[in-house]
């Protein structure tokens, strides 16, 4: 308790400073400094207007106080030779043709200016500045006290033992990011996306007259150290609009209602300088789906939440603010956050591919010293899987073995074993494939991917990658995401099911040896089967047997069917396994018959790391 007083007659004290600081003020006659309008003039009635006014009387410009009447008496001889009239104090200041400089009280300025315009005296108006010292010093010693809190919250926090920076972070996130988009390598879709938002940042007015709908939210999602915040910072930076950041954590407090009043206070600012862009780092901290969170707190992260919907919802699409987030986790995000009008955007920062890391190694050895002769395209060979944030790292490390080592220049060889450092290092987050493995991932993504190419009526391929991504993944084959279907025929499911042993017959066919590497896509095939067979009616032997019930809504497969027991059981299980093994024939015979593409896909992708549909098109163009 002693120490609440203490800390409080801290504050107490600063404030009575300045409150003393004031008293002196307010005892001195307060300053108007000359306003804009006035312009040289004679001298003399110059200083005196202003020495009328507040400051030490100059030396050798004696002023006297005159009445009224003397002025009218003075000008109406002709006696006045200039004047200086302030607006403000409404006084008068002017010259005798004795040379004496005189000051009269309180006058009507439109009258009077008009009297000595008509006498033909020249006239100087200053206008009031709206700045008084005597103001500027009572505001601070209002807000005296204020300017002390943090300090006292901040030395009241540490001696608690709270370990949290920033708290009052927020207060001073306004940036003005010097980061460009040339500050970010290697994720040039990313960048793609963005620059729709960073050209309405830069220039609202346009989109408004077009009646272009303009981005409200954006949300980046991609693992950690892929560059995210640079990205957003990028974003802010190429407009040259003010930056906000807050991070999801910055939210989450004990007292209920504070992180609520914080979301209210950034978006106050945001408005006050928009355009302007409010970002908004780890997001999932606030946003999980609400219900759903297993600690304690809830309340203070709803109520956090919630003021930030209400915060998205409360501007305008026209009031050029942008709320950037970011999260790695874009799935547990409360839909709430993604709904049209909020975070309706979603632009994905993955890892790099090998051409990425070359360009982001480039950038990170820009200012280091490194051999001449050292190949920035065969470093990104070896650091498969690397993050930005990896790289970056990595680089680090290089520069600190050649220093360590008195080398002149980091080589080859510092470089490598920076990047053993950084892969053993404890904040591995990233997997590194071996060549072997790498080379059997690529067959099996290959497998999948001249399948689904070759089967009629198979969704299109768009992309084909061997670079590791998030858990489990080595690499993936993407087709392009049709919407969840109503109806599928049973040839569409079997070519669903070849597509998914597409992976397993390559490695068999052209690796000599099957890996683990295939276990989801096997689920997720006999899945498919089993609920042709116990579902749908499509088997031979079963028939129209059921031995589930169907779900409602949309077919899904990601999850296999019900498991089943008895005869009727071992005759499904036998059926489906009689799907499956048909399946994987005809596979095997496609990929058989297709050799050579097969090994010359496999071949670009391992050097790229990821190819396209159009390189499977191209390659298989002249098989016919
Ligand atoms: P995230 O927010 O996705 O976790 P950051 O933006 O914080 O990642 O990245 C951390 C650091 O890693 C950056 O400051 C930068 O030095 C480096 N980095 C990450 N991605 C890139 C990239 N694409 N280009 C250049 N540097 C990067
Ligand atoms: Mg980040
Ligand atoms: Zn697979």
């Amino acid at each position: 308790m002693s120490q609440f007083f203490r800390r409080w007659g801290v504050a107490l004290m600063g404030g009575g400073l300045l409150l003393v600081l004031l008293i002196l003020a307010s005892s001195v006659p307060p300053t108007v400094f000359p306003g804009k309008t006035a312009s040289a003039g004679p001298a003399t009635p110059r200083a005196a207007a202003s020495g009328a006014t507040g400051t030490a009387p100059r030396k050798g410009s004696p002023t006297s106080e005159t009445g009224l009447l003397a002025f009218d008496h003075a000008l109406k001889q002709g006696r006045v030779r200039s004047a200086v009239l302030n607006l403000e104090t409404r006084q008068l200041v002017w010259v005798e043709s004795s040379g004496a400089t005189r000051r009269t009280g309180v006058v009507d300025p439109a009258k009077t200016s008009q009297q000595l315009v008509a006498r033909g005296v020249e006239v100087q108006v200053v206008a009031p500045s709206g700045f008084r010292t005597r103001d500027l010093l009572l505001g601070l010693a209002f807000l005296a006290p204020l300017l002390f809190l943090p300090l006292v919250l901040r030395a009241s926090r540490r001696r608690s033992g709270g370990a949290q920076e920033g708290r009052w972070g927020i207060a001073e996130a306004r940036e003005l990011p010097e980061t460009r988009f040339a500050d970010v390598a290697g994720c040039d879709e990313a960048k793609q996306d963005l620059a729709e938002t960073v050209s309405y940042l830069k220039d609202p007015d346009t989109f408004l007259a077009w009646g272009v709908r303009p981005p409200k939210g954006v949300l980046l999602f991609g693992p950690p150290g892929t560059g995210k915040t640079l990205l957003a910072r990028a974003v802010a930076g190429e407009a040259g609009v003010p930056f906000f950041r807050a991070a999801g954590s910055d939210f989450v407090e004990m007292y209920v209602g504070v992180g609520a009043s914080r979301v209210r206070e950034i978006f106050q600012r945001a408005r006050r300088h928009a355009p302007c862009m409010v970002f908004i780092d780890e997001i999932d901290a606030i946003g999980r789906a609400r219900g759903a969170s297993a600690t304690g707190g809830n309340e203070e992260r709803e109520s956090t939440l919630n003021q930030l919907l209400v915060e998205m919802d409360g501007f305008s699409p026209s009031a050029g603010i942008v709320v950037m987030a970011a999260t790695n986790r874009p799935d547990v995000l409360d839909p709430a956050l993604t709904r049209p009008g909020r975070f309706d955007r979603r632009v994905m920062v993955d890892r790099p591919d090998a051409a990425g890391r070359e360009a982001i190694l480039g950038l990170h050895l820009r200012n280091k010293r490194t051999a001449p002769d050292l190949d920035l395209a065969e470093l990104a060979t070896f650091t498969t899987g690397f993050t930005g944030a990896d790289l970056e790292n990595a680089c680090n490390e290089a520069a600190l073995v050649a220093m360590r080592r008195g080398r002149e220049h980091i080589g080859r060889e510092e470089f490598s074993e920076a990047v053993e450092r950084v892969v053993a290092g404890p904040e591995r987050k990233s997997r590194r494939l071996s060549p072997q493995e790498k080379r059997v991932v690529a067959y099996h993504e290959v497998g999948h991917a001249l399948v689904a190419r070759l089967l009629p009526g198979g969704d299109p391929v768009k992309k084909v990658s061997i670079v590791p991504r998030g858990m489990g993944a080595l690499g993936y084959t993407l087709q392009t995401p049709r919407e969840d279907r109503f109806l599928s025929s049973r040839g569409e499911l079997l070519n669903r099911i070849c597509v998914l042993l597409g992976g397993r017959a390559a490695e068999d066919l052209f690796c000599g040896d099957v890996t683990t590497g295939a276990q989801n896509d096997l689920k997720r095939a006999n899945g498919i089967a089993r609920r042709m067979v116990t579902e749908f009616g499509m088997g031979e032997k079963l028939g129209l047997l059921t031995l589930a019930g169907a779900d409602e809504g949309p077919l899904r497969f990601d999850q296999p069917g019900p498991g089943s027991a008895g005869p009727v059981a071992q005759l499904a299980d036998s059926e489906v396994r009689d799907i499956v093994e048909t399946c994987y024939g005809r596979v095997t015979e496609l990929l058989s018959r297709h050799r050579e593409a097969v090994e010359r896909l496999t071949g670009e992708l391992l050097n790229r790391e990821v190819i396209l549909g159009e390189d499977v098109d191209r390659v298989l163009a002249p098989e016919g």
